[in-house]
């Protein structure tokens, strides 16, 4: 008998320039309480260095957190990463998405915020290149060089601005372990277009009340990274639409 567990796979800290700064580790377990999210990724916009002091915290309220982060292509296409460590994920962050990525340095006034945070949600570093532009690589190189590091590839919601679809018009030349929409009136189109790549949706939260509003529901023995990876290939994974706005 599998186990269900409801997931949140879309998530910014304070670390995104474009999240609240109230993002922080407590806001994360409030709202994922309340809403009954056992299982989660973080999100952060070309970089994962939130990932350990949210996990940590998040763990001591029964919460697992997958090590991911949303990079940004060439042509403007967000895709989600999921990797199976923060070891990882960090070590994909410093030999492919930093060096890829142009050198601005960040004006908050024009950027917003980059803060690391610890585990009482105090802000220990205001991280200095700007985090939300595109790297050099395109979509079909950054998949590839993603796949070789054994991450799990997602297209972030589709049809909207930064979209894969939205950017390029048709799916790109390569595989992906599933695609991201935001509403159910995406669904078939969704299904039409990326024919064998699961469909899943999930809340993109920048502010705490978005956080868990949009969930799927995984089946698996445990919330392990290989169960998620499971769960994607055998269409473990169902979009729990009732909770969508
Ligand atoms: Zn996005
Ligand atoms: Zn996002």
């Amino acid at each position: 008998m599998l186990n269900e567990y409801r997931v949140d796979l879309h998530l910014h800290t304070c670390l995104s320039p474009c999240a609240d700064l109230t993002m922080v580790p407590s806001a994360f377990a409030e709202k994922l309480e309340e809403k009954n999210v056992d299982w989660i990724a973080i999100t952060d916009h070309n970089t994962c260095r939130n990932v350990p002091v949210f996990s940590k915290v998040l763990r001591d309220h029964g919460i697992e957190v997958i090590a991911g982060m949303e990079v940004q292509t060439r042509e403007e296409v967000h895709v989600l990463l999921y990797f199976e460590s923060y070891e990882e994920a960090f070590d994909f962050e410093t030999t492919i998405v930093m060096p890829h990525m142009k050198k601005t340095k960040l004006d908050p006034e024009l950027h917003g915020y980059q803060l690391l945070v610890n585990e009482k949600d105090e802000f220990t570093e205001l991280y200095s290149d700007w985090l939300g532009q595109p790297l050099d690589l395109s979509t079909e190189e950054l998949v590839e060089c993603a796949h070789e590091k054994g991450a799990v590839v997602v297209f972030a919601h589709i049809f909207r601005r930064f979209g894969v679809i939205h950017q390029l018009g048709i799916p790109p030349n390569t595989r992906c372990e599933a695609v991201e929409i935001c509403s159910v009136s995406e669904l078939e189109k969704a299904k039409t277009m990326f024919k064998g790549s699961p469909v899943i949706s999930s809340s993109d939260a920048h502010f705490p009340d978005q956080i868990g509003s949009r969930n799927c529901v995984i089946k698996a023995n445990t919330r392990k990274f290989r169960e998620f990876k499971d769960a994607l290939e055998k269409g473990r994974i169902l979009i729990e639409w009732d909770c969508a706005h």
